[in-house]
């Protein structure tokens, strides 16, 4: 496994792969890698032959007075964890953006409600860097998961209105034994948060049973202590939550119909 931290060396040797014939996939993220990050890099890793994981906490997509610089950094141990799950390039840079840095990448429809509001500046900072990713690292495959619904939203009408060569494979939640779906951040919660925390989960996991579940929802959600809802919407058949549980703030997604087999 190799590191790659200079964006032009990225692209240069990404190109030549391409030129090679070599099928390329990347699973873009912020590092602190849990087995959400895990089950996103198996499945990539089965369907190239090129397997490129970025590590970077893009710095545009967090709003004023949000945990960028608490933001955890492991790096040591995402690469070791890189080097078990069978990556071949860790891509690190230290910074996407030149001090005079002035283009961006907005989505104007999609990006408005949920999260939104609440994140001013968030998903022109996702779409922004994830174009750039995509044009550093020039993959034919990009994946993405259904924990973040929106950005995953997003990122498809990016896709599709800019032209960009990429299928975006969505991979399911992956959650903890106690119904809690792993986040980096979960690792800011303290033991009474993180036991709100799977409480916030299981509300969700259960309101889809009741015939009006967001105001189901919502009820739960004020009965814990230390818990504030920014909001619960159904979007595309999916109930879709964030909450802040102290300082931290966490969202999460059920699907509101049942799978057909
Ligand atoms: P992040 O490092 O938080 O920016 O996440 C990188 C990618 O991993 C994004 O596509 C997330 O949607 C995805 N991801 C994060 N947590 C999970 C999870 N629990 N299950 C599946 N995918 C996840």
């Amino acid at each position: 496994m190799k590191i790659i931290r200079h964006p032009p060396t990225m692209q240069r040797t990404a190109l030549q792969w391409r030129k090679e014939g070599k099928q390329i996939a990347l699973v873009p993220t912020m590092g602190a890698l849990h087995p959400g990050h895990e089950a996103l890099i198996k499945k990539a890793r089965k369907q190239a032959d090129i397997l490129i994981v970025s590590i970077y906490v893009n710095p545009t997509q967090f709003s004023a007075g949000e945990d960028l610089h608490r933001y955890p950094r492991p790096f040591r141990t995402d690469c070791q964890k890189c080097r078990l799950w069978d990556v071949d390039i860790v891509f690190a840079p230290k910074n996407l953006y030149a001090p005079d840095h002035s283009t961006w990448v907005e989505e104007l429809s999609l990006s408005q409600g949920r999260c939104g509001p609440f994140r001013p500046g968030h998903f022109r900072g996702v779409t922004t860097v994830v174009a750039k990713l995509f044009l550093i690292c020039q993959p034919h495959l990009a994946f993405f998961g259904q924990k973040d619904a929106q950005q995953l939203e997003v990122i498809q009408r990016m896709v599709r209105d800019l032209h960009f060569p990429i299928k975006i494979i969505p991979v399911e939640t992956i959650r903890d034994t106690d119904g809690l779906a792993f986040s980096s951040r979960n690792t800011y919660l303290s033991p009474t948060e993180r036991q709100k925390a799977r409480q916030f989960a299981a509300a969700l996991q259960q309101a889809i049973h009741h015939p009006n579940p967001i105001s189901w929802f919502k009820k739960e959600i004020s009965r814990l202590k230390g818990v504030r809802l920014d909001y619960a919407e159904i979007v595309n058949n999916r109930l879709c939550a964030a909450v802040h549980i102290g300082k931290t703030r966490l969202i999460d997604n059920v699907a509101t119909t049942l799978k057909k087999k």
